[in-house]
């Protein structure tokens, strides 16, 4: 094995860097993986855009990923070298607070239980996460399509506080990754009427092919008087945040019915307010949940969703690019060129 490799690090905003580093020794508990491929993602793009709160720079960047182990510490468990792999980003402790209720996602420790690093050759797992939130990749399942695993179980997650019952009219505002993936989610538990509200034409078409009823660009229509529109003057059962502006999260509540449920999937930059009708809010009973990140189930979940082709993640990988290329491929996505990217370490620059 080499002694040094290549893995790109974020340095601050609109900043990053291809760096020549040693190849990570695993210590006690802790797996190499030799990532063979990592897709690109809107947090990856926040981030690199404004910074994150999770992000301390100088770090090692890029979180979604499967590869093959490529070096085994001392008491590894069930992990030997050559295992197809896919990892998540995090892992909880089990032991705190959080944890202790159920919620493994708001675990105290999580700060110090992120991974990153999966836009380079090799990415050392912690001993936590491969005990805990990293499985045998599917055979038939490609490297690419596992890679997205880790968003797919935000997705997931997400969906579970959606409460979908079925036939339900589900609005998802947004158009991009993430939404693709609830769209999918919707249909497979049972939603009868998906309708995705979004802005680029493209990705809208991309929606209807992956299962969406039906489509509408917020820049051609106003979302909460279409929803009312089309539901008879109701609004949607049930409505999925998945666009990510102060904006989105103001509407969400008032596209659903009374009784209905809101989840707010997407992340707003530290200390956004948002202003929402209270009327509507109590006297219509709507619930509106926030979500964060994913817990070990769902990560497993989204295994399984993946390999039985419950979810069909090819339609939001654009394309290939090698490790020279993550900060290019980012502004694509930037521009809406393309939802997502695997990078390929093994890829000539
Ligand atoms: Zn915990």
């Amino acid at each position: 094995m080499a002694q040094t490799m290549r893995g790109v690090f974020f340095l601050g905003p609109k900043q990053l860097e291809m760096r020549e580093v040693p190849i990570p020794e695993p210590a006690e508990g802790e797996v190499v993986v030799k990532v063979m491929a990592a897709t690109t993602d809107g947090t990856d793009l926040k981030g690199y855009l404004r910074g994150h709160r999770l992000f301390t720079p100088p770090m090692p960047f890029g979180h979604e990923y499967s590869g093959v182990i490529a070096a085994v510490g001392k008491n590894a468990g069930r992990w030997k070298e050559g295992d197809a792999v896919v990892a998540a980003n995090s892992y909880p402790c089990n032991f705190c607070y959080f944890c202790r209720r159920g919620k493994p996602q708001l675990c105290e420790h999580l700060d110090k239980h992120w991974n990153f690093g999966a836009y380079a050759e090799y990415i050392r797992v912690p001993a936590g996460l491969a005990a805990q939130n990293m499985h045998i990749k599917p055979a038939h399942l490609s490297f690419q399509e596992a890679a997205v695993c880790e968003p797919l179980a935000c997705a997931i997650l997400c969906i579970e506080y959606a409460e979908i019952q079925l036939s339900d009219t589900v609005a998802i505002i947004g158009a991009g990754s993430q939404a693709l993936m609830q769209v999918q989610l919707a249909k497979a538990l049972g939603a009868g009427r998906v309708i995705v509200f979004g802005r680029s034409k493209g990705r809208l078409e991309t929606a209807l092919a992956v299962g969406a009823d039906e489509v509408y660009s917020t820049l051609d229509i106003e979302p909460v008087q279409t929803i009312r529109d089309l539901t008879n003057g109701y609004g949607a059962d049930v409505v999925i945040e998945a666009a990510g502006n102060p904006e989105t999260w103001q509407i969400a509540p008032l596209m659903a019915r009374k009784g209905g449920t809101v989840v707010q999937f997407s992340g707003l930059p530290g200390g956004t307010q948002v202003n929402f009708d209270a009327t509507h809010l109590h006297y219509g009973e709507v619930t509106m949940k926030g979500v964060f990140h994913l817990t070990p189930r769902t990560f497993e979940k989204a295994i399984t969703a993946l390999a039985t082709g419950v979810i069909n993640a090819k339609v939001m990988i654009d394309g290939e690019i090698p490790l020279e290329q993550v900060e290019e491929g980012l502004l694509r996505m930037q521009r809406s060129e393309v939802i997502k990217l695997a990078v390929i370490p093994a890829l000539a620059p």
